[in-house]
């Protein structure tokens, strides 16, 4: 029997939908494998009905509720994971590849002595020879990787392949007490957080309306601004965009910005290099604009449109104001 322990991340009591992907995707696996048992834990206090419909599946849902939780603590967060992996016997443990688990899932390894993979694109099963997939060198390469060790740990931004049926949930919830250890907090918070104003956050967007070098400078992203409000999405950027200050880093996509999974992707007078196209594999629907006819970026494409984006963003703000 294998046990699973997905960890849901929340962020000022918001679940993450990345975790949730991540939950449903193993339980897919689950599904395949009947010797597989899934759980979850969520640290922090949370309202538990944002989860309703969106977990699929079968398990137990263990709730660290305390609110020394509710903000990331790399000491209280391994901790509090180690005892429930000991505990529960669990020998695979899965994130959402988020900043966070960039962080975490490392620690981790080390304490528990764990195979780390992390990345994953796609996993497609645990505990046989070639378990996960990643891409490598910016997308030019996808390699398979298998774990080495009793305990491993990944981090992937696989999604379910099937929709979620959530009539067959069953998810049991187990209410941890305030462990002892975080009383005594032996790493020191020096540093405080920074909230950003606007709080929309790129890896969460479904619909993601990104530009690049070519928009030319900081006041041609109002355009973009108006047609991510017009579509209910968010703005992000490639890496040009932010080294020139148009916009803060948070919204970078790519190899050394954000791993975005929205259902759709527009790029306006973006390239298409492989560092950011690496940031972009999991999004559903592509849709390009490039006044490029052989810019790669139409090679990933689902949708595109040869031309200026100067002319082409007002007629599409224009037709979805009408719309
Ligand atoms: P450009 O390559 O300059 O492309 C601009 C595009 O706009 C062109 O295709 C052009 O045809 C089009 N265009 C110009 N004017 C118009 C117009 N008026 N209308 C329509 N189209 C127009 N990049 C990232 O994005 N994210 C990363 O995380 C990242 N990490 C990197 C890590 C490393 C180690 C390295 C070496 C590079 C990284 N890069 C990253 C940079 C990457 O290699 C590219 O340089 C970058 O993605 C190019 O950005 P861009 O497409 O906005 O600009």
């Amino acid at each position: 029997m294998k046990r699973c322990l997905v960890f849901l991340e929340q962020r000022e009591g918001v679940v993450k939908q990345a975790s949730i992907d991540t939950w449903n995707r193993v339980q897919e696996l689950a599904t395949l494998r009947p010797d597989i048992t899934v759980s979850a834990l969520l640290a922090g206090p949370a309202d538990l009905r944002q989860l309703e419909g969106r977990m699929a599946g079968t398990g137990v849902l263990y709730l660290a509720s305390d609110a020394r939780f509710s903000r990331y603590n790399p000491e209280h967060y391994q901790r509090l994971i180690t005892d429930i992996m000991k505990r529960e016997a669990c020998s695979d443990l899965f994130f959402a590849d988020t900043v966070l688990s960039r962080d975490l899932a490392p620690r981790l390894s080390v304490r528990l002595k764990a195979s780390l993979l992390s990345g994953c694109s796609i996993i497609e099963d645990i505990a046989s020879e070639a378990s996960c997939t990643r891409a490598l060198y910016s997308g030019s390469v996808i390699a398979s990787f298998a774990p080495r060790r009793p305990l491993s740990i990944y981090t992937t931004s696989s999604r379910p392949t099937h929709p979620i049926i959530p009539s067959e949930t069953h998810i049991s919830l187990v209410l941890l007490e305030p462990p002892g250890f975080i009383e005594a907090t032996l790493l020191p918070v020096v540093c405080g957080m920074v909230m950003r104003e606007s709080g929309s956050d790129v890896t969460e967007a479904g619909i993601i309306v990104a530009g690049g070098r070519g928009m030319g400078s900081a006041e041609d992203f109002e355009q973009l601004e108006e047609l991510a409000r017009l579509l209910g999405g968010v703005v992000g950027a490639s890496r040009p965009v932010v080294d020139e200050g148009w916009r803060p880093h948070a919204e970078q996509i790519g190899q050394t910005g954000k791993t975005v999974a929205p259902a759709l992707y527009v790029a306006c007078a973006i390239s298409g290099a492989p560092q950011h196209l690496a940031g972009i594999g999991s999004s559903r629907k592509v849709v390009a604009i490039n006044s490029d006819p052989h810019a790669p970026i139409f090679d990933v494409a689902d949708y595109g449109i040869v031309g200026d984006v100067h002319l082409v963003l007002p007629k599409l703000i224009e037709g979805l104001q009408e719309f």
